[in-house]
């Protein structure tokens, strides 16, 4: 299978493979990222180690969808997407894949909060408008409480990544404010752009099942895919 094979637009296609040069998708994007263009998607548990190019699994449908509705896109859309990784390295790695994927589309903005920064800089920026956000649980809680700077109405995707360090690092209780203040903010049903899912999708990925990550699964996702590689 190539990237066009998954369905994924011809041009977002072309920047993988010409810009970022990955010529064919690992198994676990081979298996994700159908599962996630869908037009109508489920929720997603991934199992699979660092390594297996998971990030982008996720990553490329959020920008596949994003990229619908070019004319009409702009920061000051929404935030469509939040993604929460357990340390700031992995936020920031995160980011850079993330970052290298919008090159193709600058309509699209990234933006990150891991803290390490003054958290006056990250709400400006965050007021701003960003679509797609990437960070650490313990910041993005703490702005929660800032919710001028942090619109969650438009949040279509959340993704947890390694769910497993996620839980041994002891966030399960941030985790759970997170999801319930999302829940509560997100008004998706009552918004169609063009091209974006009607419902909010999750996606956990974990490289194992250790600490937790089951009742983790329990309470984010409902009638989940379950992809291993
Ligand atoms: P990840 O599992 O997301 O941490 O990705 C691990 C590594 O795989 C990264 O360094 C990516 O550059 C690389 N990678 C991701 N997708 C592909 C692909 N389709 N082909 C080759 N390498 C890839």
């Amino acid at each position: 299978t190539s990237f066009k094979g998954l369905g994924l637009h011809t041009s977002l296609v072309s920047h993988v493979q010409e810009k970022m040069h990955y010529s064919h998708p690992t198994a676990v994007q081979r298996a994700a990222v159908p599962a996630l263009i869908s037009s109508n998607p489920q929720d997603l548990f991934i199992q699979a180690q660092t390594g297996s190019g998971k990030t982008l699994a996720y990553v490329l449908p959020i920008i596949h969808a994003l990229m619908d509705s070019p004319e009409t896109l702009t920061r000051e859309s929404g935030l469509f997407a939040i993604i929460i990784a357990p340390t700031r390295e992995l936020a920031s790695q995160i980011y850079s894949v993330l970052e290298s994927v919008v090159r193709c589309c600058h309509y699209i903005v990234p933006g990150i909060v891991i803290g390490g920064e003054k958290k006056k800089s990250e709400k400006a920026r965050l007021r701003k408008g960003v679509n797609i956000l990437v960070s650490t649980p313990g910041r993005l809680a703490d702005h929660f409480d800032n919710t001028e700077a942090l619109d969650l109405s438009a949040v279509r995707w959340v993704v947890l990544d390694e769910g497993d360090r996620l839980m041994e690092l002891g966030f399960e209780e941030t985790i759970t404010k997170i999801l319930s203040e999302v829940e509560e903010k997100s008004r998706v049903h009552l918004d169609s752009i063009s091209g974006l899912p009607n419902r909010r999708v999750t996606v956990l990925c974990s490289a194992t099942l250790k600490e937790g990550v089951e009742q983790l699964g329990k309470q984010s996702l409902s009638n989940a895919v379950h992809v291993k590689v």
